[in-house]
C-alpha cells in the first residue's frame, strides 16, 4: 500500500503537472452554523469543511491537533527543548502530508520538517510550509534544479555529489545541505571511515551552506553508542572552527533511550503522532503519547447468527450459539491488518468487540455477543486513541505487525479531517 501514494504522484506526472497543486489552508465560510469547522485532506487537496459527516458511513481518518501538540510537548521535555526535525515521510505517517505540516509548524520547537521523497519536499514549499524541509532521500538529476529553487536541504552521501548537485542545481554556491553519514546501517549515507577526505573536498568545492551532519541509528542499544561515537568523531575531526554544522541523529527510539545522542537537535517521526517507538510499556511510563489519528467508520448491518452458521472467507468461524454481528465497511485495503482476525478488537461505543473472520479488502466483522448493544450507524474505531485495545501498539502487538505499518499503511486516498 506503501506504493499508492508514488502511484497518485505517478499519474500526476504523467498528466504533465509537474507540482502538485496543493492550496494552502483555505478558510472556508460553507461550513454550517454550529458546526466545528474542521480541515479535510485528500489526495494532497486541502478544502476545509465540517468533521465526516454524519451520513458517511465508509473509512475515515480522524487526526487529533491536541494530541499533536501533547506529543510535541513529550519530545521537547524529553530532549530539554532541542529543536525537533520532524519527520514526516510517507503522508507523514498517514496523517496527511500538507496539514500535518502546517499544523507542526505552529510550535516553536519544530524548526523544520524532514521527508524522503523530493515530490514530498515540494509539495512542502508548495503549500507555504516554511523552515528547513531535508530531503533524507536521493536527490534525481532532473529534481535537483527544482529541489534547490524550492530552498529544500539536500543529503550529501554521493561520492560525486560535491560536482554533481552543483552542476545540476546551476549554482555553484550556498546549496543547503546537509551531511548524511553511515555509522552502521548501511543503508544510505557516506560509510564513515572514508566520509573525512570526502568531506573536505566538499567543504573546500565552496559550493554548499552545509547547515547539518546526520546518521541513522540500527536502534541497537549497545551498538547505536558505537555509531554515536562513530559519528562525532568524523564530525569533530570536520570542524575547522568555521560555522557550526548542527549533529542530528535521535529518532523516536534515541529520543526516549539516548540521550546522549540529542546532541543539537532530534529528529522523530513516530513519537509525534502518538506512537511508541520500540518498547511501549516503559515507554509509556517514562511519557506517554496519545495516538494523533483514528481510523473509523460507521457500522453498515447488524445481523444475528443461527448456531452453525459462518462468516468470512474460509469460513475460520463458526457460531456456536446465538449470537449478534456487526459488519464494519473497512479492510485491509483501507490499511487494516488482516492479522487482526488473531485477537484484534474494535471500539464501538464504551465497549469494544472482537474480530472474527477473515479481514476482507473493504470490510471487517466483529462479534457482538447475546444483546444486540450495536446499531447500523454507529461509529466503529478500528485504530486510535479511545480505548487500550485499539492503540495502535495494542493493535501492532496482537497482530504481530509493526506499529510503522500500522501508521504508514493507512490509505492514503481515505479523508483525513482535522479536529481542532
Ligand atoms: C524515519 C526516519 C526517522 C524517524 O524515525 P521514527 O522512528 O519514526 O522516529 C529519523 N531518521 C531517519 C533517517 C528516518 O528514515
Amino acid at each position: 500500500m506503501s506504493i499508492d501514494r508514488r502511484i497518485f504522484l505517478g499519474g500526476i506526472a504523467a498528466a504533465g503537472i509537474t507540482r502538485l497543486a496543493v492550496p494552502a489552508v483555505v478558510r472556508g465560510d460553507s461550513s454550517p452554523a454550529g458546526s466545528t469547522p474542521v480541515r479535510h485532506e485528500h489526495d494532497g487537496r486541502t478544502t476545509e469543511r465540517a468533521a465526516a459527516p454524519a451520513d458517511r458511513f465508509d473509512p475515515w481518518i480522524d487526526v487529533d491537533r491536541s494530541a499533536l501538540e501533547h506529543n510535541v510537548d513529550v519530545v521537547r521535555r524529553l530532549t530539554n527543548g532541542r529543536p525537533i526535525l520532524a519527520v514526516i515521510k510517507n503522508n507523514a505517517y498517514g496523517l496527511g502530508l500538507v496539514m500535518t505540516a502546517h499544523h507542526l509548524s505552529r510550535y516553536p520547537e519544530v524548526t523544520g520538517f524532514a521527508v524522503v521523497k523530493p515530490e514530498d519536499a515540494i509539495a512542502l514549499r508548495d503549500a507555504g510550509v516554511r523552515g528547513t524541509i531535508l530531503l533524507m532521500g536521493m536527490a534525481p538529476d532532473e529534481a535537483v534544479a527544482d529541489l534547490v529553487a524550492a530552498d529544500v536541504t539536500l543529503s550529501l552521501y554521493l561520492d560525486d555529489d560535491r560536482e554533481r548537485l552543483p552542476a545540476r542545481a546551476g549554482r555553484r554556491t550556498g546549496i543547503p545541505a546537509h551531511v548524511y553519514l553511515d555509522t552502521g546501517m548501511s543503508r544510505m549515507g557516506i560509510p564513515y571511515h572514508r566520509a573525512r577526505p570526502w568531506l573536505s573536498d566538499v567543504r573546500a568545492s565552496g559550493a554548499f551552506r552545509l547547515d547539518g551532519a546526520f546518521t541513522a541509528f540500527t536502534e541497537e542499544a549497545d551498538f547505536d553508542r558505537e555509531q554515536l561515537t562513530r559519528f562525532t568523531d568524523v564530525m569533530r575531526s570536520a570542524d575547522d572552527g568555521g560555522t557550526p554544522i548542527a549533529l542530528h541523529a535521535a529518532s523516536s527510539n534515541g529520543v526516549y533511550h539516548l540521550p546522549d545522542a540529542h546532541l543539537d537537535m532530534v529528529r522523530p517521526g513516530i513519537a509525534l503522532f502518538g506512537g511508541y517507538p520500540s518498547r511501549p510499556t516503559e515507554e509509556r511510563a517514562l511519557a506517554p503519547l496519545l495516538p494523533a489519528f483514528a481510523l473509523r467508520c460507521r457500522v453498515v448491518r447488524v445481523e444475528r447468527l443461527r448456531p452453525g452458521d459462518s462468516v468470512s472467507y474460509g469460513r475460520s468461524y463458526v457460531a456456536d450459539r446465538p449470537t449478534w454481528i456487526a459488519t464494519l465497511p473497512a479492510g485491509h485495503a483501507d490499511g487494516y491488518p488482516r492479522g487482526a482476525v488473531n485477537g484484534a478488537r474494535v471500539a464501538i461505543g464504551t465497549r469494544t468487540y472482537p474480530v472474527i473472520g477473515a479481514v476482507s479488502a473493504s470490510h471487517v466483522i466483529v462479534e457482538i455477543g447475546a444483546d444486540a448493544t450495536v446499531a447500523v450507524g454507529d461509529v466503529a474505531t478500528l485504530i486510535g486513541p479511545d480505548h487500550l485495545d485499539v492503540h495502535p501498539n495494542e493493535l501492532a502487538r496482537v497482530t504481530d505487525s509493526s506499529v510503522y505499518d500500522l501508521f504508514m499503511h493507512l490509505n492514503p486516498s481515505l479523508p483525513r479531517y482535522y479536529a481542532p
